[in-house]
């Protein structure tokens, strides 16, 4: 089927167009940069920027897929979890055009998007295993997911208590000095730093957090970074005081270090344990140079195959929500219809609504 997917979950707004696991659109437009001054992704701006740019970003995706609104059988869209002023941007916009063309409409998950997009990339054989692992990195995400079935079984291994991953990132790079976004510049920065330098503190990683999932509070395959960001704080805050130079790369690359050590180790123990074979990696932190090694280390010792899809398909974008929209046509689910909201906190289980 020709699908059309729009996200809106946070400062992308993303419309991208497949047929089945084809990718023949892929528009997204950022409002990253007015984000900048703030050092963070302002939900207000967020919106307006998503009311500015989703027209045009939909006639592009059209243009460059070579179809018409007529040509389209589906519409999907992402209807949480994400910012509630944003969400309601694109799945105003869904609406609004599956009500005018008479073509059925998709409420889907934000996250199960992150992994269905395993199938646009041909690197990857377009195609997704059965019982999949999904470990979803981003600036609103840190999640361990178990995918048994893309449309009709995923389940939550693991998530962060405070911050997510990406947002640890920029944080960091605020203390050391270094402009928003930080992912990327503390990747680059941390090049010519060294790991070993500082030993910062391994989140949820001390025996008493690795209990059972059924026990209450934090278990072993959740994470929590905000330890980690006041560590650092008062680790400049002591260099600061002492009048002595910081050393920024060897913090930079301690700090990284001490994110991606728990980052991999929990998403191959989860696999290890829970007897899944193959990996996906997902979100804009997917980005990270570092990452992509230190996993690609530990899963091939673990004898875990990993998919890292290409990195435009890792951050949010449109064509994730198509991609995903396109297997619920194909397996005869029931279209949303349009009366559904958006959910801000739709729960992982509720693949579509
Ligand atoms: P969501 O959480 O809904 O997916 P988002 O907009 O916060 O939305 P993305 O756009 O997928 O997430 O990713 C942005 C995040 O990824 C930022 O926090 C950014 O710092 C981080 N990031 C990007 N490149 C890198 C990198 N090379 N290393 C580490 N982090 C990175
Ligand atoms: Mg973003
Ligand atoms: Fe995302």
């Amino acid at each position: 089927p020709l699908v059309l997917g729009i996200e809106s979950s946070c400062d992308e707004t993303g419309v991208g167009i497949v047929r089945g696991t084809q990718l023949l659109a892929n528009t997204v437009s950022s409002s990253m940069a007015e984000h900048v001054r703030f050092g963070g992704v302002i939900p207000e701006i967020a919106s307006r920027a998503h009311l500015d740019a989703i027209v045009p970003t939909l006639n592009e995706a059209l243009a460059t897929a070579g179809v018409g609104l007529a040509d389209i059988d589906a519409i999907a869209v992402t209807a949480g979890p994400g910012l509630a002023g944003a969400l309601m941007v694109g799945v105003c916009a869904a609406k609004a055009l599956a009500l005018a063309t008479g073509k059925p409409l998709y409420a889907v998950n934000h996250l199960v998007a992150h992994v269905g997009v395993g199938l646009l990339d041909s690197a990857l054989g377009n195609r997704l295993p059965e019982n999949l692992g999904a470990l979803l990195v981003s600036g609103g995400h840190t999640e361990i997911l178990r995918v048994r079935s893309l449309t009709e079984d995923v389940e939550l291994l693991g998530a962060t208590i405070d911050d997510a991953a990406g947002e640890a990132f920029d944080k960091i790079a605020r203390i050391l000095g270094l402009a928003y976004p930080g992912g990327p510049a503390i990747d680059r920065l941390a090049r010519s730093g060294n790991p070993a330098a500082v030993a910062f503190p391994r989140g949820l990683t001390a025996p008493k957090y690795l209990g059972s999932r059924e026990a209450p509070g934090p278990h072993r395959y959740d994470f929590s970074f905000s330890g980690l960001k006041t560590a650092v704080a008062r680790r400049v805050e002591q260099d600061e005081a002492a009048g002595t130079e910081i050393p920024t790369a060897d913090i930079a690359a301690s700090f990284q270090e001490a994110v991606l050590d728990v980052v991999t180790a929990k998403a191959v123990l989860a696999c290890q344990e829970q007897g899944i074979g193959t990996l996906l990696l997902g979100g804009g932190v997917a980005a990270n140079s570092r990452l992509r090694e230190l996993l690609a280390e530990r899963t091939a010792a673990a004898g875990i195959e990993l998919l890292v899809p290409a990195t435009s398909l890792c951050t949010d974008n449109g064509a994730m929500v198509a991609a995903l929209g396109a297997q619920l046509v194909q397996r005869g689910v029931q279209p949303s219809g349009l009366g559904f909201a958006p959910d801000s906190s739709l729960p992982v289980t509720t693949i579509c609504l």
